[in-house]
């Protein structure tokens, strides 16, 4: 670290769950003034097309595990350092908010450590995205009183204990990254006593034209979609409050498989590769 260097500002945005009008004014602003943009796997190349300055530079950090391509998240706290120490305003957008299910507090920790001036521009996350995209209020009066956002990764190891709290809970539970795990997900809670009145939705894609939502009772989740393999990225909400989704959906199922999500076709650098390789975006 070098006192002396003067830094540019590292503006951590989110970009909203996919919809691109559900972005901030704020974050749109900024996207117009940088220099460059660090962007997530969950971010549309709408986004990028429609708010980006068309001279900054577009560099794509997404990582996704199931997968397997990544950028480390050494990279992108390198990057961030790197180009703010050249005097840039460099945004890093990340899907959702920037505070639910992401590195910021590594990206935080780094800039701390240098003394590189930030802001933090808050987005749309998901779980709020779906609810309103399906018609389904997470905490709708007479039917629950909180809400909880929550993960089972794949490497999680939760107790039976946790489990049975959640069971036996009246609380709407959001899942993120839990797609492949929902079957687990939904059987232990059936294991340990969860109510027959609870309903359980995934929604695919949430929020974008391609959004699809899938619901029935929890007790028949195994039967009806214990062998589907749900598209990426997918949000799970359990609780009572799924069965207003009848009543108050204004958006009907794309029934699409495709994915929405596409890095690549407008993004002109990938970290590690050399600028001789940058494309134009033009
Ligand atoms: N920071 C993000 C979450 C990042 S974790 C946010 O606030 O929304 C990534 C997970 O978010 C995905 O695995 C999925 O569970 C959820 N997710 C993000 N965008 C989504 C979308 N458009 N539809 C459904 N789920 C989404």
């Amino acid at each position: 670290m070098n006192e002396n260097i003067k830094y540019g500002k590292v503006i951590l945005a989110g970009a909203g769950p996919g919809d691109p009008e559900l972005i901030t004014a704020k974050a749109i602003r900024y996207l117009q003034q940088a220099d460059v943009v660090l962007t997530d796997r969950l971010v549309s190349d709408e986004i990028l097309r429609r708010y980006v300055n068309p001279a900054a530079e577009v560099i794509y950090v997404g990582k996704q595990c199931r997968k397997g391509s990544s950028t480390l998240q050494e990279t992108i706290n390198e990057l961030l350092v790197q180009y703010a120490a050249q005097q840039k305003t460099v945004v890093r957008l990340k899907g959702g908010d920037v505070s639910i299910f992401s590195n910021v507090l590594d990206e935080l920790e780094t800039l701390v450590r240098h003394k590189i001036p930030y802001e933090i521009i808050p987005g749309v996350t998901a779980a709020l995205g779906a609810a309103a995209y399906t018609g389904i209020p997470l905490t709708a009066r007479g039917y629950s009183t909180a809400v909880r956002f929550l993960t089972l990764y794949k490497s999680d190891v939760v107790t039976d204990a946790y489990w049975k709290e959640l069971a036996g809970s009246r609380d709407t539970l959001v899942f993120y990254m839990s797609a492949e795990t929902v079957n687990t997900v939904v059987s232990k809670l059936i294991q340990f006593g969860v109510a027959d009145d609870i309903r359980i939705a995934v929604v695919e894609q949430a929020t974008t034209p391609l959004q699809n939502i899938h619901t029935c009772h929890i007790h028949e989740f195994p039967d009806k979609f214990g062998d589907r393999i749900f598209l990426s990225p997918s949000l799970v909400i359990i609780g009572r409050v799924v069965a207003l989704h009848e009543q108050f959906s204004w958006i009907t199922s794309s029934n699409s498989q495709e994915e929405y999500f596409k890095p690549g076709a407008f993004i002109n650098k990938n970290p590690g590769e050399d600028d001789s390789k940058k494309v134009s975006r033009a």
